[in-house]
């Protein structure tokens, strides 16, 4: 069984052929979010084309991943932050089965991504568990009872970056609240708390393991809104496991502080939380929109 899996991010489109939960081929390539959806419908058919002529073979199905709140079960973007201007006016299941010949399914990217470290990755079998995704903004999603939570507006478990911990004086957020998660953590506060547009997650490893001052300040600040985020999402959504995928997540002694922060603080009289980290990150959004055409879990 073979699917297409497509992860249009922030900046950057990941195409991916996935054969029983076995990535053959990923390619990624620059996008320009708003260049129009016709632009970047026909950049996407164009390459899914390629990729199927790459692995002739039957194809079940086109998954599609987007940063944004979507309407899953009528397969319809809502809402997507500003970026992909339009998408939520186009058909997108008729634009799939059109362009390629494909049922098309459509689910958020921090969901795509719980549901393939649980069905393929490194959280197999987990079923109450919450992810966070260190990235340029911390996606979040939860598993409640091995079922995806999603909520009325289909927004539910997604905003765990925006959870508000520090209301006093605390950082504007690009949300338009204060104080949240995602204006402390993640590559965009990084790079604002340090004055330095070129500051990511690599340098602060590299700065903090050599001992600097401002490194070990930032690590310090990550540390605790991280934890304190992570604590709320396992309150919220009564999860036993937190997992930690996304760039940032490479960073093992900064994921070490977070953890034992949140067991510091967390509220758990069941017994002890486990964490994980995701093995290959890279490839855990592209196993969640394989799962789509498979999986019990999603
Ligand atoms: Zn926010």
């Amino acid at each position: 069984m073979r699917t297409l899996c497509a992860d249009l991010g922030g900046t950057r489109l990941k195409l991916a052929a996935v054969e029983n939960g076995v990535v053959l081929e990923n390619e990624v390539s620059p996008i320009e979010t708003n260049s129009g959806m016709e632009n970047v419908l026909s950049n996407l058919a164009e390459r899914c084309r390629a990729m199927m002529e790459r692995h002739p073979g039957e194809w079940r199905g086109l998954g599609i991943a987007f940063p944004g709140i979507l309407d899953e079960a009528t397969r319809h973007v809502i809402h997507c932050s500003g970026k992909y201007a339009g998408a939520d006016r186009i058909d997108l299941p008729e634009w799939a089965r059109a362009a390629l010949g494909l049922e098309m399914k459509l689910v958020n990217d921090a969901r795509a991504a719980i549901i393939g470290e649980i069905n393929y990755g490194s959280a197999a079998g987990e079923t109450d568990a919450v992810m966070l995704i260190l990235g340029t903004g911390i996606g979040t999603a939860a598993v409640c009872q091995g079922r995806v939570y999603r909520g009325k507006h289909g927004m539910a478990g997604l905003l765990g970056g925006h959870f508000s911990i520090a209301y006093d004086n605390g950082r504007r957020c690009i949300c338009g609240g204060t104080g949240c998660l995602e204006a402390y953590a993640g590559t965009w506060a990084l790079k604002e708390l340090a004055e330095d547009p070129d500051y990511d997650f690599a340098r602060l490893e590299r700065d903090y393991l050599a001992g600097d001052a401002k490194a070990r300040r930032l690590f310090d600040i990550q540390t605790k809104a991280l934890g304190a985020g992570a604590v709320s999402l396992v309150h919220a959504f009564d999860a036993e496991t937190v997992i930690f995928s996304g760039g940032g997540s490479r960073f093992s002694a900064l994921i070490e502080a977070a953890e034992r922060y949140v067991l510091d603080h967390a509220w758990t009289p069941w017994g002890k939380l486990k964490f994980i980290t995701a093995a290959h990150p890279e490839d855990s959004v592209v196993l969640g929109l394989h799962s789509l055409f498979v999986h019990h879990v999603c």
